[in-house]
């Protein structure tokens, strides 16, 4: 990616043919789209890419089961088909993880659940709804190209054990398995921005859109503020896209003459917590636990720790800074505590974290829990596009729809490339040569986090001992990758480094209370960017404000960092 500096030059005062707001994976997504269609981009974020819902989400790449309850059947087929091509696409980053609903011998078994599993094979598989002919024809074309899962199927007791120890102590009879796939959403929407780069797209994060220009009618362009200058910047573009996900409707042109032609958000907050696997374990697969009232939450594995969400209410608080709900955490940990039989509490967490999922209120007054993940195209009289709702794992489809309206009103022959556009590069971590000193452990997260630019982290790593040791001990994460967050992915905190770069603000939250870790953290980035002794000093002691902020540390003795 282009240093800031170099972004602001390239963009500031300049005409592209689309100007994105937003860099979520939506955003991301589109700017990709469209600069693979030839279109020149500009792609403008607030505060830190994937820094509001995208870097908060469950980190699933999936149909969404539990969609299929509500008869959502488009939108699981559709996100299905997505999770298949990310598999594809990004095999380093996104990957199958077998998923278990145990039964108890106490139990009877849902029978709605075996027909649902039925139901979400047949639609992950790429051949629905094509004839035979069609279907003999494309037979070996789909193996080839595709990943598919195994069927769901069931397993005994003894697999279930082998597969998750920690069930033990509830003497499960069997349970279904069936796949979905895993993440890491920072991770995966700064790949799509450095894919959107390399066909020509410009980003810029830092930089606030605060006005939509108009010029006879049409929404020409976007002012900026740039965050380290305070400076308002105009950008002139020919097509104006609104990606801001839960924000979409704060960005509006100066007239809009229909409401219907902007949305109207309904925030539904989601909480998770993290423990340490010595905690809880679920070993390499997740588990389905029954979260009472028919509602069910998630144990995932993830970089190392148990992953636990997620709650799904209307959110009325602070979109800007959500936090875990007190009440969620301790819904989360009640749930986890009668499936698993244990008994941890909030002090046990080494993280937590809070998102809002940008849903559109269709004016129904049903609860959030009820309102469909469907993405919504907007388009307003001055032609700016909003695209907001959806899911991670349905970016793509996104942003095609978004795209193809520009195309579709240019009338430009301009198809669609994103099924095509491997994300990153993959690498083995056997094939990456780690300095002495940095383990197996270390080089997997690595190969999985950056594939082949992993090869930029550890040329550090042997260039300098320092940037090779790593920023929190017992985490795999190196003090090379703050220096390669600030030199080649716009990072300019501390909090960027601790919460989105690496995620060790979710995985190691009570260590990061350790000031020592925000100062080395503070001297790598600073010495890329030119900081004097007093920055690196100020930028060190704004981490705990930040990581209160956004509520990591509920462990903390002291209460601070608790949300209602
Ligand atoms: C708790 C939870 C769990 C979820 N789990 C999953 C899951 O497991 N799988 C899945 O597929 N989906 C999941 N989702 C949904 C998914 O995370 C979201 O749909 C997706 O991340 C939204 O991305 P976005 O880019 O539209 O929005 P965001 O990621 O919020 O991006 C919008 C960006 O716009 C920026 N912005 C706002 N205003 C301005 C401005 N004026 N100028 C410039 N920039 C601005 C913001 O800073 C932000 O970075 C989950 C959501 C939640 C809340």
């Amino acid at each position: 990616m282009l240093s800031r500096a170099a972004a602001i030059e390239a963009i500031a005062g300049q005409r592209f043919e689309v100007v994105v707001i937003g860099g979520g994976i939506t955003g991301a997504g589109v700017a990709l789209d469209a600069a693979s269609r030839g279109y020149s981009v500009a792609l403008l974020e607030r505060g830190d890419y994937a820094e509001g819902t995208s870097s908060r989400s469950s980190k699933m790449i999936h149909g969404g089961l539990r969609y299929l309850q509500n008869l959502d059947l488009g939108l699981v087929r559709e996100a299905l088909l997505e999770r298949q091509l990310m598999v594809q696409l990004a095999p380093h980053l996104v990957y199958p993880t077998p998923f278990l609903v145990p039964a108890f011998p106490e139990e009877r078994r849902q029978r709605g659940l075996g027909i649902g599993l039925n139901m979400y094979d047949v639609m992950a598989t790429t051949r629905v709804g094509r004839s035979r002919r069609e279907m003999r024809s494309s037979k070996q074309e789909d193996e080839d190209f595709y990943w598919s899962p195994d069927r769901h199927r069931m397993i005994d007791r003894g697999e279930v054990l082998e597969l998750v120890p920690s069930l033990a102590s509830r003497d499960p009879k069997n349970a279904y398995l069936f796949f979905d796939c895993q993440t890491d959403d920072v991770r995966l929407t700064l790949t799509i921005l450095g894919e959107a780069e390399r066909f020509g797209a410009t980003m810029l994060n830092g930089a606030e859109v605060v006005e939509v220009l108009e010029k006879g009618g049409r929404a020409a362009g976007v002012a900026f503020l740039e965050a380290d200058s305070g400076e308002r910047i105009e950008v002139e573009a020919e097509n104006v896209v609104n990606a801001t996900g839960v924000f979409a409707d704060r960005i509006r042109p100066e007239e809009v003459v229909g409401e219907e032609d902007v949305p109207r958000i309904s925030p539904s907050r989601g909480t998770h917590v993290l423990l340490d696997r010595a905690d809880l374990s679920t070993g390499s697969a997740a588990c389905i636990v029954p979260a009472g009232e028919g509602r069910a939450i998630f144990a995932l594995p993830w970089y190392g720790r148990t992953l636990i969400g997620t709650t799904d209410n209307d959110f009325d608080g602070d979109i800007d800074h959500p936090r875990p709900g007190e009440e969620d955490v301790a819904y989360l940990l009640e749930a986890v505590n009668e499936f698993f039989g244990t008994s941890l509490g909030e002090r046990d967490l080494v993280g937590a974290y809070a998102g809002v999922r940008p849903l559109i209120s269709t004016g129904d007054p049903k609860k959030s829990v009820d309102i469909s993940r469907k993405a919504e195209l907007y388009e307003t009289s001055s032609g700016m596009l909003t695209i907001t709702g959806g899911k991670l794992t349905t970016w793509r489809r996104m942003a095609k729809q978004t795209v193809d309206r520009l195309v579709e009103r240019e009338a430009r022959v301009a198809p669609c490339h994103t099924a095509e556009i491997p994300l990153g590069m993959e690498a083995r971590p056997g094939d990456l040569v780690a300095p002495q000193g940095v383990g197996e452990e270390a080089t997997a997260q690595l190969a999985f986090r950056y594939g082949h630019a992993a090869r930029q982290v550890l040329a550090l790593a042997h260039e300098d001992a320092r940037l090779a040791a790593p920023i929190v001990p017992g985490r795999p994460d190196l003090l090379a990758e703050a220096v390669v967050a600030a030199r080649h992915e716009q990072a300019r905190s501390v909090a960027d480094v601790l919460l989105r770069r690496t995620r060790l603000g979710l995985l190691a939250a009570p260590q990061l209370r350790d000031a020592g870790v925000a100062r080395a953290v503070a001297a790598a980035i600073g010495a890329e960017l030119g900081w004097s002794r007093r920055q690196v000093k100020r930028e060190a002691e704004a981490w705990p404000a930040a990581a209160a902020a956004a509520g990591i540390d509920q462990a903390r003795a002291d209460g601070e960092g608790r949300a209602g």
